[in-house]
């Protein structure tokens, strides 16, 4: 199948590479080109803007930052609906309120297109092995349409309802997880004053019930990061990670919820923002925190 990918960051680069591996002829689009050469190198072909990746393709994958992103990407000058559209599926697995994913269903589907939501659980080596939680929104028929190919980069993919319904499910299972990593950085406040060398630290709350998976998962990363060396690449940024709890509260709040952990960890990941850590891993949290005002 011909899919097009607009959005290389972290995610939608993986995401990409993935498609290639299982065989699909994959096309690819992003702001700033420098992304696109390892995928080209990998097989993919580049469109000189997101009109010609709709043009080209007969589904559309987008994996943007946020609701304004969007909006650049599908309606901006170039923009994917301005493309030919007609009768071809959009997927947007970008993690925005519902109201984003539901105003821009009906943008799509104005077009004369079909779209569903699918945003995922999980990150980048997930994404490259085809092994993410897929929360999908939509019809039906769009959503049965959608199923094969977001179950070649999903280990469950879960078709919640209409769309908004996948994104509101998105935010809630990742809402544990990133107060988890303010919980972590306050607990490592009060574990690192025992004065353990940071990999006996990290053995034993690997073994503890307060340990989410991301945790161990991570472990090897945070011992690299309480030890003051470079952990490598970012899969999941600070930056998103603001931006991902304020949506939280937002959304809590537009429902009736009280979201007063989640306030709490917002303030802190901001707190990290403006110390220089935006573009910093999520996990850097658990070792910023802990450090700070040492
Ligand atoms: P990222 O590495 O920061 O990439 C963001 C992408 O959005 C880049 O391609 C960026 O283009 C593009 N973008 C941002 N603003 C834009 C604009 N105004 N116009 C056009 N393109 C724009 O982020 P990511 O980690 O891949 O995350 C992407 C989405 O997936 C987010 O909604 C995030 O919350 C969600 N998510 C992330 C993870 C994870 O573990 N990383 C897991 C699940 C869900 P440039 O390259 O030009 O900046």
């Amino acid at each position: 199948m011909k899919i097009g990918v607009a959005g290389l960051g972290a995610m939608g680069a993986a995401i990409a590479a993935r498609l290639i591996d299982v065989g699909h002829q994959v096309s690819v689009w992003n702001r700033s080109d420098d992304k696109a050469k390892p995928l080209v190198d990998a097989g993919a072909t580049v469109a000189a803007s997101p009109a010609a990746l709709a043009d080209g393709c007969d589904t559309v994958i987008t994996m943007l930052t946020d609701g304004p992103a969007l909006d650049a990407v599908y309606e901006g000058p170039g923009g994917l609906l301005s493309g030919n559209v007609k009768d071809k599926l959009f997927i947007d697995m970008s993690t925005v309120p519902p109201k984003v994913s539901i105003d821009l269903a009906a943008k799509v589907r104005g077009a004369g297109a079909a779209f569903v939501e699918c945003p995922v659980g999980g990150s980048t080596a997930p994404a490259r092995q085809g092994k993410l939680l897929g929360l999908m929104g939509g019809e039906p028929a769009d959503a049965a349409r959608a199923k094969p190919i977001m179950e070649q980069l999903c280990r469950r993919v879960e078709h919640c309802g209409p769309v908004g319904s996948g994104a509101a499910m998105k935010l809630a299972i990742n809402l544990p997880l990133m107060v988890a990593w303010q919980a972590y950085g306050e607990a490592f406040a009060i574990a690192r004053t025992v004065g353990w060398e940071p990999k006996r630290l990290l053995d034993l709350f690997v073994e503890s019930n307060g340990a989410n998976n991301a945790l161990k998962m991570r472990a090897d990363m945070i011992v690299t990061m309480l030890e003051g060396r470079d952990p490598g690449a970012t899969t999941f940024s600070i930056a998103n990670g603001v931006k991902d709890l304020r949506t939280m509260v937002e959304t809590g709040e537009a429902f009736g919820a009280d979201m007063r952990a989640t306030k709490a960890a917002l303030s802190g990941f901001e707190d990290a923002v403006q110390q220089g850590n935006s573009g910093q891993d999520g996990s850097r949290m658990a070792v910023y925190w802990a450090d700070r005002g040492r």
